[in-house]
């Protein structure tokens, strides 16, 4: 998510923050904003749009002299991408200024606090609430800059990178980080910060990595003093000489953006469910659904539409919906389901997914099912889109920018959030026992360190792929929860490396796919544990007696599988329901790998674009 950048030292800071901003571009982002110091006083501009768009408002608008400064590419979370949300934000009395990546979740309880004592606020954005946090704290308590952010983030819960400062204190900026990251580029008598090394790796080799529940007061042709965030004690600055290339950097030291991606899914997957889900109270609490519960518990039937990927992210959501809430859901093609003349009415829930927000077949659907009086939910990633405005109600997947065209993480995160709410919901009906609904939240908690150990096999099923890379066709079977991830799988395959490939439901192989099978044909198996093993072993067996070549899918510990199969790649045990989110990595791994070794343009492939604003 989004960029931050700062400098204090003895050059001009302007021309460093623009060039970092535009080195941190390939974070995604929405909006791009810059506050100097002057010497007397703090120059801010800030802008809808890219750092080009700030570049010019900037030369119109302010001076651009001064040795401090800060700047931010902003990822719409709270509010809509435009100027006022944009950062910096300044404190009431204009003396503090705040740029921040990350949530903070209890911004509402927080504001209101605040607006009882009497601040007001100019944006939507969470980011606001904190900087006046900092403010009250440093007036009601009479402490220092450093103090009030250190009282302030003990008293905020959600994640962020932050870095501020006091325009009467115009000789240190105060950094912090939970969640987010934050580097200190440590020079001659002076100190860069940002997201990343990109932004200052042409000035200086030495960083410091702040880690997470740390921060730090950078002075100027001083030192950096860190402490930890929760006891207050001193941590010594370790300064790390860094090895890297600037184009190894921006892609956080990965070859392309969708490994990068999919190993951000541990991340990503916590960042969609923090603050939505809370095991300590036994609950789920998504504001879009519990504000509309009503439409939800009165639904004749769910209808979710999507295209491509989203779409077999829906699919997934079909058999936890129909699985835990005992809600009919259909499943569409947006495409398909806008020209159909469609049966819609008013008891009709319709569910949008969409990575972008901006997939031109599936906004179309949503303005059909508008029209026809059915309530409209929207499941997207980008804050602001025209999905998610035009839909009554909303889930974000908060998975941070995806830049692969491949989608990654777009797709399990769309499944945490279609799981969460049909817990949600499964719940309010009660068609879920209460150690059921515990058990699946414990499960969905411990995910992420689960998807971490699926990546753990990288190294084998680039193996894996080395043997299969000349392959021409593969076909991918899966049953139940793991038919989706099948077809996932597959296009995962197609839209990269250009093999052709197909998904099907494991027992569908003997009405057709199976007469393709001879002993060059790879076929990528899900058999993991729960869910009709047996009935998957017999199509293995099926596939065997032909000479497939078999790639299994399987629980750790399976050793049926692993004797029949000529590879296996093993994922964490975990229920049925959520072990699309563990097996669609392996096949994610199993692609990239190979349109890599094929020479492919893995992040751009040909013919696609990443959202697709055309019928
Ligand atoms: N939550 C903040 C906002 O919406 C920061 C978003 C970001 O990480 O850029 O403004």
């Amino acid at each position: 998510m989004c960029g931050i950048v700062g400098y204090i030292g003895h050059r001009e800071a302007y021309p460093i923050i623009l060039k970092g901003l535009k080195r941190l571009e390939y974070r995604g982002y929405d909006s791009a904003g810059i506050a100097l110091y002057d010497g007397q006083d703090i120059k801010l501009s800030k802008t809808k749009g890219k750092v080009d768009d700030l570049e010019r408002r900037v030369e119109n608008e302010i001076s651009t002299n001064g040795s401090l400064g800060i700047g931010h590419t902003r990822w719409a979370t709270h509010g809509v991408p435009n100027d006022v949300n944009s950062h910096p934000h300044y404190s009431n009395s204009g003396d503090l200024v705040i740029i921040h990546n990350g949530i903070i979740e209890n911004y509402e309880s927080l504001k209101k606090e605040l607006t009882n004592r009497g601040y007001t606020f100019n944006s939507d954005t969470d980011t606001e609430v904190l900087i006046n946090l900092i403010e009250d704290i440093k007036k009601s308590e009479n402490v220092k800059l450093g103090k009030a952010v250190h009282i302030a983030l003990n008293q905020v819960v959600g994640a962020y990178a932050i870095a501020v400062f006091d325009k009467n204190k115009p000789n240190e900026i105060v950094v912090a980080r939970l969640g987010s990251p934050l580097a200190i580029g440590v020079g001659e008598d002076e100190f860069f910060i940002a997201s990343d090394a990109s932004p200052f790796i042409e000035y200086t080799n030495n960083a410091i990595y702040l880690e997470d529940e740390e921060m730090a007061i950078v002075r100027r042709g001083k030192d950096v003093k860190i402490r930890k965030i929760k006891d207050d004690s001193l941590v010594n600055p370790y300064v790390q000489e860094l090895q890297l290339n600037l184009e190894q950097i921006e892609k956080g030291g990965y070859e392309h953006f969708m490994l990068k991606e999919i190993y951000e899914q541990p991340h990503a997957i916590k960042d969609t469910y923090r603050g939505r889900l809370s095991l300590e109270n036994a609950i789920i609490k998504m504001a879009g659904v519990e504000d509309h519960m009503k439409k939800f518990l009165n639904a004749d039937r769910i209808i979710i539409v999507a295209c491509g990927t989203s779409w077999h992210a829906g699919l997934v959501a079909e058999y936890i919906f129909e699985d835990l809430a005992r809600i009919p859901v259909e499943v569409e093609y947006a495409s398909e389901f806008r020209y159909r003349n469609p049966v819609i009415n008013e008891n009709d829930v319709v569910i949008a997914i969409s990575q972008s927000g901006e997939t031109a077949d599936t906004l179309a659907a949503i303005k059909l099912a508008k029209s026809k009086g059915a309530f409209v939910f929207g499941v997207c990633n980008v804050v602001g889109s025209s999905i998610a405005r035009e839909t009554h109600a909303g889930a974000y997947t908060h998975a941070g920018p995806e830049i692969g065209v491949a989608s990654t993480k777009a797709f399990t995160t769309q499944i945490t959030v279609l799981t969460l709410i049909a817990l949600r919901l499964a719940r309010a009906k009660g068609t879920i026992s209460s150690s059921d609904f515990r058990m699946h939240m414990l499960e969905l908690e411990m995910i992420p360190d689960k998807v971490e150990k699926a990546l753990a096999s990288d190294d084998h099923i680039k193996m894996i792929a080395d043997t299969y890379k000349h392959a021409t066709n593969c076909l991918y079977l899966g049953r139940g929860y793991n038919f989706p991830v099948a077809l996932e799988g597959a296009l995962k395959l197609k839209e990269i490396s250009y093999i052709h490939a197909e998904g099907y439901p494991a027992a569908e192989m003997k009405h057709g796919p199976i007469a393709l099978i001879d002993e060059n044909m790879p076929i990528i198996v899900i058999a993991t544990k729960k869910g009709h093993y047996e009935k998957v072993v017999s199509n293995i067996q099926e596939i065997k007696s032909r000479k497939g070549k078999i790639i299994g899918i399987v629980t750790e510990g399976d050793s049926t599988v692993k004797e029949l199969a000529d590879h296996v790649i093993e994922v964490p045990e975990t229920l049925e329901s959520l072990s699309p989110l563990l097996t669609t990595i392996p096949l994610q791994l199993l692609s990239y790998h190979i349109a890599v070794m094929l020479g492919k343009n893995v992040d751009q492939p040909r013919n696609l674009a990443k959202s697709v604003t055309v019928e």
